[in-house]
């Protein structure tokens, strides 16, 4: 669905990489590309990880989400969002999601809340489970920003962090803004099929000084700094991206507003071509600025979504149907969710076309 591009400086980097023999987990590429996104993006601090997922883990682990906490997020997103959630001991609690952002609708966090939470001391609680929302993770589907801004503020009202999944949303901006700036932190990942590519990445993004502290610290083994002795002072993890990644990911950044620019003429170009159809090219939200990573369309029922995926597989042009809902795979079907109404719409009707950028 999205093919890397490699058409700058990536393979001098990496051999420099081989050549100077640094290619683990030392070496100048990797606080190079955590500057580059930091550049971009306009966060403050940024924090490479080994990939999307570890950087999940992490960020919400830092804003103190812990065994026996859950997490509100949506049923519409790739199963990182949830597995995270699962590595820190926790449980999602699904919200629904709107129909033009394809991500968390504030409305209803806003309800959810609303009517099933009381503050304590402790935070925000379920009055059904009499556990803690430890965090808000709302993520930007296909780069479409949601309504990050209401989210973040729903958010803060109801005194929860809220961490955003921006691992398909790099070159994505909401008000001007880019997304995963709006929240306490947020990750991006830069898996082959991402916007760019570092073979395998992610990254953890911040502008809260003490918590990039932190994230450095526990994604590099929570190692004292030390000459020569080894002294950890908490458990940590080896999941800093070698150096290696790192070279590819600073050659793909200098790319990255070629290939942002090429998304789009392939966007439009297919809104053109949509135009006249009985399908609904899905367009960047209001006040939202998409990436295109992966464009949609979407179909009238699921009847017409299974001809329109068989036929084009059939002729060689690569489709694939949006994910199941989370809330209904086996792990996490006992969790608490929302009447999920969008969600279960789109999931029976929204399907990928292909999207790889096309440079030369
Ligand atoms: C790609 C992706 C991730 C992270 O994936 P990794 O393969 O671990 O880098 C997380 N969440 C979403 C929504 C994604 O699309």
């Amino acid at each position: 669905m999205h093919a890397p591009t490699f058409v700058g400086n990536e393979k001098n980097y990496v051999l420099d990489c081989i050549d100077s023999t640094f290619v683990s987990s030392v070496g100048s590429y990797v606080t190079r590309f955590e500057q580059m996104i930091a550049d971009f993006t306009g966060a403050k601090y940024a924090i490479a990880t080994v990939n999307g997922t570890a950087a999940l883990h992490v960020a919400l682990k830092l804003v103190g989400v812990n065994l026996g906490d859950e997490v509100i997020t949506q049923p519409l997103t790739f199963i990182a969002t949830c597995n995270a959630i699962a590595y820190c001991g926790a449980k999602p609690i699904f919200v629904d999601v709107n129909r033009t952002t394809l991500g968390i609708c504030p409305l209803s966090l806003l309800n959810f809340l609303t009517e099933n939470t009381t503050q304590t001391e402790l935070g925000c609680i379920n009055k059904a489970t009499g556990k803690r929302i430890a965090a808000v993770l709302p993520m930007h589907t296909f780069g479409l920003p949601s309504q990050i801004d209401e989210i973040v503020k729903i958010c803060s009202q109801f005194n929860i962090p809220c961490v955003e999944d921006a691992a398909e949303s790099l070159g994505s901006f909401y008000q001007g803004q880019h997304t995963g700036t709006f929240g306490a932190i947020a990750t991006l990942s830069f898996n082959g099929n991402k916007t760019i590519t570092t073979g395998g990445g992610g990254m953890i993004i911040t502008n809260n000084e003490a918590l990039a502290i932190r994230a450095k610290h526990i994604t590099t083994t929570a190692k004292l700094p030390h000459k020569y002795e080894f002294v950890h002072d908490e458990i940590g993890y080896n999941y800093r991206l070698p150096n290696l990644n790192a070279a590819l990911g600073c050659a793909q950044m200098e790319v990255l507003p070629r290939l942002l620019a090429s998304k789009r003429v392939i966007a439009l170009a297919y809104a053109d071509f949509f135009k006249d159809s009985p399908y609904q090219f899905i367009t960047e939200p209001a006040q939202a600025h998409a990436n295109y990573w992966l464009n949609a369309i979407i179909l009238n029922d699921q009847r017409e979504r299974d001809a329109f995926l068989n036929d084009l597989n059939e002729a060689g042009v690569m489709s694939r149907p949006i994910w199941q809902l989370i809330s209904q795979l086996t792990m996490f079907e006992e969790c608490q969710s929302v009447e999920l109404t969008n969600a279960r719409w789109l999931a029976e009707r929204v399907v990928n076309i292909p999207s790889s950028a096309k440079l030369s």
